[in-house]
């Protein structure tokens, strides 16, 4: 009798000292968690956070040869003006200064071409008859050339945005391969040689800004950043607040879901407009600069 009740007191010592182990174990697995999702935060650029958290972008590194093999009969359109004046050849640029006479912004859009989204932003584009700028993925671009065509086709104009959108360090050979690679993909389906480059993030120490500035493409950066969570209201202030003429408007129509900035976007180009602002492209607001700059 002795002997079974000192038996069921051990076992069930034991049993608490299985699940103190286990809960121990279960708290320190949250901790090393907690930690890695701070570190991978920590790693990028503040204004960055929410959009590399929200919407990871597709990274194909492996498909680059085959691309490149099915690049090489390009489709025989004739380049057109996606004009960068020399001035402004391998220089970053975070906006221009117009004389107080001009007053112009351009619309930029990232991460596309997306399905639906760069449909709608075209299409509420047209309808106001705006042109804009749009930086390109060119692992985008190869799933959605019918896309990028329509970008072309409706007068905007068309930047590079690499092919996969690192955030990490680039060899300079990798650098090389991400940018030319996404530069034949728009140029095969729109027939522009675009020399207009965005780093993604913004990051200009990665290795993609050095080889846009030794290969003469100009870094666009921005003056206002695109908002990624609260109401439409929220969007269109943001843009408001931070406008200025010879300024650039970052916004995203690809890498995740851009309702808000949909949303927003005809507010936001009704609302410089009642204000006197002329919406233009990156080639334009930059020929506008050069203009000026040669006149004074
Ligand atoms: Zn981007």
């Amino acid at each position: 009798m002795i002997g079974k009740s000192l038996r069921v007191r051990v076992a069930h010592r034991q049993y608490r000292w299985l699940l103190a182990m286990g809960l121990l174990l279960g708290i320190s697995a949250l901790v090393v968690q907690a930690n890695l999702q701070r570190m991978l935060v920590a790693d990028l650029p503040q204004n960055i956070k929410a959009e590399a958290l929200r919407s990871p972008l597709p990274y194909t590194t492996s498909g680059f040869r085959r691309t490149l093999k099915r690049l090489n009969a390009p489709e025989g359109q004739q380049p057109h003006q996606n004009r960068l004046p020399t001035q402004f050849q391998g220089q970053i640029i975070r906006g221009v200064t117009l004389p107080s006479h001009q007053k112009a912004i351009a619309l930029t859009f990232d991460d596309g071409p997306w399905p639906k989204t760069t449909a709608t932003v075209l299409d509420i584009l047209r309808h106001h008859n705006v042109k804009a700028t749009f930086f390109v993925l060119g692992s985008n671009g190869v799933q959605y050339p019918d896309l990028l065509k329509r970008i072309a086709q409706e007068g905007h104009a068309i930047g590079n945005h690499t092919w996969n959108h690192g955030y990490h360090y680039h060899s300079p050979a990798l650098a090389q391969r991400e940018i030319q690679l996404t530069q034949q993909v728009i140029a095969k389906y729109t027939g522009l040689q675009t020399a207009l480059f965005r780093p993604p993030g913004g990051y200009l120490k990665n290795g993609l800004v050095a080889h846009a500035h030794a290969s003469q493409q100009a870094t666009i950066l921005w003056t206002v950043d695109d908002t990624y969570s609260g109401s439409v209201d929220k969007a269109v202030k943001n843009v408001l607040q931070h406008a200025k003429s010879g300024g650039i408007v970052l916004l995203h129509d690809g890498g995740g879901d851009r309702k808000l900035t949909i949303q927003a976007l005809p507010h936001i180009i009704r609302k410089l407009q009642q204000q006197g602002y002329q919406l233009v492209t990156i080639p334009e607001l930059l020929e506008m600069a050069t203009t000026e700059k040669a006149n004074s």
